[in-house]
């Protein structure tokens, strides 16, 4: 052992001073000095054979050596950007110097991908990384993780401090921030970055220390786009509060305390209940019932809408199954879906699977796709998703409609069945003839391209019966009933019942 690596260094140490710019500086001096010597053979020997060494020497040394930290020439593997990141770690402690350990993200990547498409956002990241590596020395070293990040790790020196790494950090920003040419026009791009000094980080291993740079990069991504945090021991504090908030929630989605509640959607021709929308509700055992402003943030951020989804489709598929075992007949369950599950190419083969679980035909289930998905210039799964599950037979429900921007084409490429006219046009739409203008203009546009409409959030006998006058096909909202849990839905729809048919209809036919 001991022999093979004395080998390996006096290799190594050759192997320095051949591949080093300076020994090049020599090779004529040597040829000449060899022809003096030893005439012509030994000057062709020496012009020959010198060159070759180099050559071999730096072939059998790349072999020997994984990754060469001395020689990044590019973005490493994941792979290699750990060993070389657990080398510079033992470096660092061994001669008692400072590094750092920088996560470097693409602001707004999400909304490129919608806006530009697959390929466009690939070209911008890869900018990105170039722009990113120019700001960095050559024995530094870096890796690309996922679309839009990258890691990078400092080699120690002697002055690296706080100061240091936030320029870095400034400079690295203001490269990335140059337009970046897209089909001929620029675009704009920023990027926030989290780093952590190795001593900032007296104890843990490199991973940790890797972890660290992430957890600055959170805190960074959090306060808005283009910022630059280092990690603190508050930092450490507060990833600790957001892992336990994870476990927390983690734990609340399988015991059950993260369920749908359900508010009802009536039909303003004959009055009967047409659906129930599903919202998510947190019954927390201190906190009391916590509703989906709370907690939705948070799970976007964790990565765990996809969980609370399949969470929200069990329990709402479930009630449909109570339902129709009590006759109580409730043709659909409105179901919100975010752009993330939407993304996921898995989605139509899992809800085809769920669906049968529960003996559910596709039509009994409406698909709730905000209007700001729709707008954006979809990728392709979205695409693929949404008209897949139309396909299907799933009822493509448009909601928050006239907040975002759909076109008139996107409505008919994602095959909506209906749209779900925005709170903020039926409010006080019976009172004020400018809301009750943007409402009808809505409605007439909804009847002309054949969609059924719903007006959300009716709140009052004169805007349900306003909607109906208008035309609009069902009612949702405070004024027919709040959200409620499925322990109560069956007692809310008899006593509805009873009512409808005790009092005159407030239908079309009453305007
Ligand atoms: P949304 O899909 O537009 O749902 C309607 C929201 O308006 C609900 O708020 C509902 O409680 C509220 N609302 C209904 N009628 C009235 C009314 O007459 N007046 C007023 N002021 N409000 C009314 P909630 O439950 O807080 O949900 C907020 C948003 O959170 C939902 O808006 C939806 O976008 C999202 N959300 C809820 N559950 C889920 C879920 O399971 N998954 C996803 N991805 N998003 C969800
Ligand atoms: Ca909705
Ligand atoms: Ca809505």
């Amino acid at each position: 052992m001991r022999n093979h690596s004395s080998i390996d260094r006096f290799i190594r140490s050759l192997n320095s001073v051949f591949n080093s710019p300076s020994a090049l500086a020599f090779i004529p001096a040597l040829s000449l000095g060899a022809f003096w010597i030893g005439g012509e053979r030994a000057l062709v020997s020496i012009a020959l054979g010198l060159p070759l060494a180099i050559t071999g020497l730096g072939a059998f040394s790349s072999k020997q050596t994984r990754p060469r930290l001395g020689r990044s020439v590019g973005l490493l593997s994941n792979d290699d950007f750990a060993s070389a990141l657990n080398e510079v770690f033992a470096e660092t402690c061994r001669k008692g110097e400072d590094s750092a350990c920088f996560a470097v993200v693409l602001d707004d990547y999400t909304q490129l991908l919608d806006l530009h498409g697959q390929a466009a956002a690939n070209h911008v990241a890869q900018q990105f990384c170039a722009r990113v590596m120019s700001m960095i020395r050559t024995n530094d070293c870096a890796t690309r993780v996922g679309g839009n990040k990258m890691m990078v790790v400092l080699r120690p020196a002697g002055q690296l401090d706080l100061e240091a790494c936030i320029q870095m950090s400034g400079r690295m920003q203001s490269a990335v921030e140059e337009p970046i040419m897209l089909n001929g026009t620029g675009v704009y791009m920023s990027c926030s970055i989290g780093f952590c000094l190795s001593g900032s980080f007296p104890d843990g291993s490199a991973m940790d220390w890797r972890d660290a740079a992430n957890n600055a990069l959170l805190e960074a991504q959090q306060n808005g786009p283009s910022t630059i945090r280092a990690f603190s021991s508050e930092t450490r504090r507060r990833a600790q509060v957001r892992s336990n908030l994870r476990k927390e929630f983690e734990t609340a989605l399988d015991s059950g305390e993260i369920r749908p509640w359900f508010q009802p959607q009536i039909s303003t021709d004959t009055g009967r209940v047409t659906g129930f929308e599903a919202l998510a509700r947190w019954e927390h055992p201190k906190k009391g019932v916590l509703g989906p402003n709370v907690f939705l943030p948070f799970a976007e951020h964790a990565d765990l809408m996809g969980r609370l989804g399949q969470t929200m489709r069990h329990y709402a598929f479930s009630a449909m199954r109570d339902w129709d075992q009590a006759e109580l007949y409730v043709p659909r369950i409105g179901i919100n879906f975010s752009s993330d599950e939407l993304r996921d190419p898995g989605l139509i083969d899992r809800l085809k699977w769920e669906l049968d679980q529960f003996d559910l035909t596709p039509d009994r289930l409406a698909v709730e796709v905000l209007e700001t998905v729709f707008s954006r210039r979809p990728d392709d799964v979205i695409t693929r998703n949404v008209t897949g599950l139309a396909t299907m037979g799933c009822c493509i429900d448009l909601d928050d409609f006239g907040t975002g921007h759909a076109s008139i084409a996107s409505i008919k490429r994602f095959n909506v069945s209906r749209i779900k006219i925005d709170r903020s046009f039926v409010a006080k739409a019976d009172q004020d003839p400018s809301q009750q203008q943007l409402a009808s203009a809505i409605l007439t546009m909804a009847e002309r391209l054949n969609l059924e409409t719903l007006a959300e959030g009716v709140e009052t006998p004169g805007e349900h019966a306003l909607m109906a006058q208008l035309g609009c096909d069902h009612v949702q909202g405070f004024g027919i009933s709040k959200p409620m849990p499925v322990e109560k839905t069956r007692d809310w729809i008899m006593s509805y019942r009873s009512k409808l048919n005790r009092v005159p209809k407030i239908g079309r036919e009453t305007g």
